[in-house]
């Protein structure tokens, strides 16, 4: 019988790809989240700003008041006006700010869009990430959370949201570089292909959640920060020096709202 999770997020199968016992460590045996980025340089000050700013878009797009908002961080204003000038708020748009999507089914999965904007009979879903650098579209376009977000969306936009599916598309927007955001407009191929790439992955999560072989992703051990549980030893001064490509692993604010799943 099946242990852990039973509804799958775009972080549990990120962290599958990166190990799957890290993977079992944490859906299946219970270790709490090591936060990784806490490790990197500067993270905590970035984590600080990008959850101020999630908070400042769900403000903004509730209609809510933002003149008193309490940013801890000079280039705030800045990023609010860019976000307006962005996405200015039209009467005949509706947003969902922040908003969890569980799609149930033989695989069942998780999604916390941080803005989804039903326009002219179009639904488009918006992830902020907040960041100094340039957002890369070729990761983008194949990292998990697009595969995961654009399924869930495409299967429960009418549930969820009373629309169709048509037309969907999901924008990255990092306010700090605010003229490059990438949009991916999936077609049905594509979303056919994401399907079973899914399929594929939460089969694999499956048996090591039924207790199956765990086969361990030892090029992932430096970054890793249950590498105590592995071998005794602590992580090490070269995570405070990563790459830019291993950066790319981090864990962003945002998600942890999906750890949990
Ligand atoms: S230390 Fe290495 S083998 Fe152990 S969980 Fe982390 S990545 Fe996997």
């Amino acid at each position: 019988m099946s242990a852990g999770i039973t509804i799958f997020s775009q972080k549990a199968f990120h962290t599958f790809e990166q190990c799957p016992l890290k993977f079992r460590y944490v859906y299946r045996d219970g270790l709490a989240w090591l936060r990784e980025d806490h490790f990197r340089k500067n993270s905590a000050q970035w984590a600080k700003r990008g959850r101020d700013f999630h908070l400042m878009a769900e403000r903004y797009f509730s209609r809510l008041p933002l003149e008193k908002f309490p940013s801890a961080f000079p280039e705030g204003q800045k990023w609010l006006t860019s976000l307006r000038e962005f996405l200015p708020l039209r009467e005949e748009e509706i947003y969902f700010p922040e908003h969890q999507v569980i799609s149930e089914g033989e695989i069942s999965l998780v999604a916390t869009f941080d803005l989804v904007r039903l326009h002219g009979g179009r639904i488009t879903l918006y992830d902020w990430k907040v960041g100094e650098r340039p957002l890369k579209p070729h990761v983008l376009r194949k990292n998990w959370q697009t595969i995961v977000y654009l399924v869930v969306a495409e299967k429960e936009s009418m549930r969820y949201f009373g629309i169709e599916p048509k037309g969907l598309s999901l924008v990255y927007w990092n306010p700090v570089i605010p003229d490059s955001p990438v949009t991916l407009t999936p077609t049905s191929a594509s979303i056919k292909k994401y399907q079973y790439r899914i399929h594929e992955i939460a089969s694999q999560c499956k048996d090591v959640l039924d207790g199956g072989e765990v086969p361990p992703n030892t090029d992932h051990c430096p970054m890793c920060s249950y590498r105590y549980c592995c071998t005794g030893e602590p992580v090490g001064e070269e995570i405070f020096e990563q790459d830019e490509v291993s950066r790319d692993d981090e864990i962003q604010w945002d998600e942890i709202t999906e750890i949990p799943f």
